[in-house]
């Protein structure tokens, strides 16, 4: 029985001329598209001869199922999605997100050759720090400035170059754990500083700190900002300024790992207001180092940013380790470019995607939230119901947690489909959208739409 249906089994030639089959999977070899044929052949075959199938799939059916297979087979592993989750700094979803000016500078400067580390005007060697640097300080009165591979890296590096075995004071409050391995006891541990907790989990007062000095030799301070979590209720922390003040009457150095961070306080709307100390106003305060992220609130490509003084910079940039945890090329292309935004505050919160939806006004993201609906509406299936709710979305990247901004979603429940097959079903969408279950709803934020998502969401929807 099996053998005589696989004579409907059609000829790998045949499908592979097949017109859906040509045009599918175009960044597929014809060897590539020939072993997917082949294997979902084999599959039939096999299920046949075992009995399993009692016929063969018509031909569409075949080439249907083909069509999935080989474009499954040509999509790419990283690529775009849509977040629709109202979480600005997705850390799944590759945090801050770059938009088109600052990757179409990737392609103008990168395609080719370029001057990473060659000096034009002595037709020499450079450095690659040099295409930063002087922004970086610019921009926050640094007086000098260095990047590395990302704030963990930088973290180690700072405290490896400046902290050997010397003792650090830390409070009990900030041995704070960032997610993946990056645990500040441990990264201490490693970098061969000497921990001196000090303080307790809830309060640590200046007093601890002074202590922490005179009586247990501590000769470096270093206060983590704690990024991922609150302590609420009967606390207290000491200000960076009062730290740098105690810092310099005692010669002591102080370090600051920002993680997440504005660069200044200036223009923060109200939600945001001293929620994180600023880039500028720790710079202010004579903080002897300072790190933070490329990608959280900074808004730009991976990076660790360490802005100093200039002794211990050069120190740093002398360490064998930063060798190792050097940026490239794509990284300092982008940050040259984000950094160009930031000569000018109100330029960098139009231009940089991340800002600008932490910035979203009310009524930009209603408007956002209204032509969606207007459009879903004009083709929705009747069974699929939508509308706008209010809702709370977030800055996200550990950044400042337990701060929600007010925001709209498009709320989608169908009479036809659960929430979760809904969700699911957008998640598959040919652009993948990523969108949450929230009271048997399935929200689509509009905050974290990039601009051309408008459409992809307008078609996903009225599909469903
Ligand atoms: C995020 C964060 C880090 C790690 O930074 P990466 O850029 O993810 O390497 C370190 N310290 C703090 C306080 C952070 O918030």
């Amino acid at each position: 029985m099996g053998k005589e249906i696989l004579r409907n089994l059609p000829k790998v030639d045949i499908i592979l001329n097949n017109e859906i089959i040509t045009s599918c999977g175009s960044e597929l070899s014809g060897e590539m598209k020939k072993e997917v044929v082949q294997g979902y052949l084999g599959e039939l075959r096999d299920a046949a001869l075992k009995g399993e199938i009692c016929e063969i799939p018509s031909k569409e059916e075949i080439v249907l199922e083909l069509k999935k297979r080989i474009s499954a087979a040509d999509s790419y592993s990283l690529k775009r999605v849509i977040n629709a989750t109202g979480v600005v700094l997705h850390t799944n979803l590759g945090r801050a997100p770059l938009g088109r000016e600052m990757t179409e500078h990737i392609v103008t400067e990168l395609t080719g050759y370029n001057t990473l580390e060659y000096d034009l005007d002595k037709a020499a060697r450079g450095s690659r720090y040099t295409h930063v640097e002087k922004l970086l300080c610019d921009i926050t009165g640094a007086e000098a400035a260095m990047v590395v591979n990302n704030n963990a890296a930088a973290v180690f590096l700072v405290l490896n170059t400046l902290a050997q075995k010397k003792n650090v004071a830390i409070s009990r409050g900030e041995l704070v754990e960032i997610g993946g391995a990056f645990r500040v006891p441990e990264i201490m541990e490693r970098s061969w500083a000497d921990l001196l907790e000090i303080g307790t989990t809830n309060k640590t007062h200046l007093f601890d700190y002074e202590r922490a000095i005179d009586e247990n030799n501590a000769e470096i301070i270093l206060k983590v900002h704690n990024s991922n979590f609150k302590v609420i209720g009967f606390t207290e922390e000491v200000d960076i300024n009062e730290l740098c003040e105690l810092g310099k009457n005692r010669g002591v150095k102080v370090i600051f790992d920002l993680g997440a961070a504005f660069m200044t306080d200036s223009f923060l709307p109200g939600a945001l207001k001293g929620q994180v100390p600023s880039v500028k106003s720790c710079v202010d305060a004579g903080c002897d180092i300072v790190c933070f992220s490329g990608d959280k609130i900074f808004g730009s490509t991976q990076a660790g940013i360490i802005l100093g003084n200039k002794p211990d910079i050069e120190k740093v940039k002398k360490n064998p380790f930063t060798r190792m945890f050097r940026t490239d090329k794509l990284d300092l292309c982008v940050l040259e470019k984000t950094l160009r935004y930031y000569k000018d505050y109100p330029v960098a919160i139009k231009k940089i995607p991340a800002l600008n939806m932490l910035f979203a006004k009310d009524d930009e993201l209603k408007k956002k939230a209204e032509f969606i609906l207007s459009e879903v509406q004009k083709d929705i299936r009747e069974k699929v119901d939508i509308k706008i709710v209010n809702t709370e979305d977030e800055p996200g990247g550990g950044s400042m947690p337990g701060v929600y901004l007010p925001g709209y979603a498009l709320e989608i429940r169908a009479e036809d489909l659960s929430a979760d097959e809904i969700e699911e079903k957008l998640r598959k969408n040919a652009v993948p959208i990523i969108s949450r279950i929230y009271n048997g709803g399935v929200l689509i934020s509009v905050r974290t739409l990039m601009p051309e998502d408008e459409y992809e969401i307008v078609e996903a929807i009225t599909g469903l």
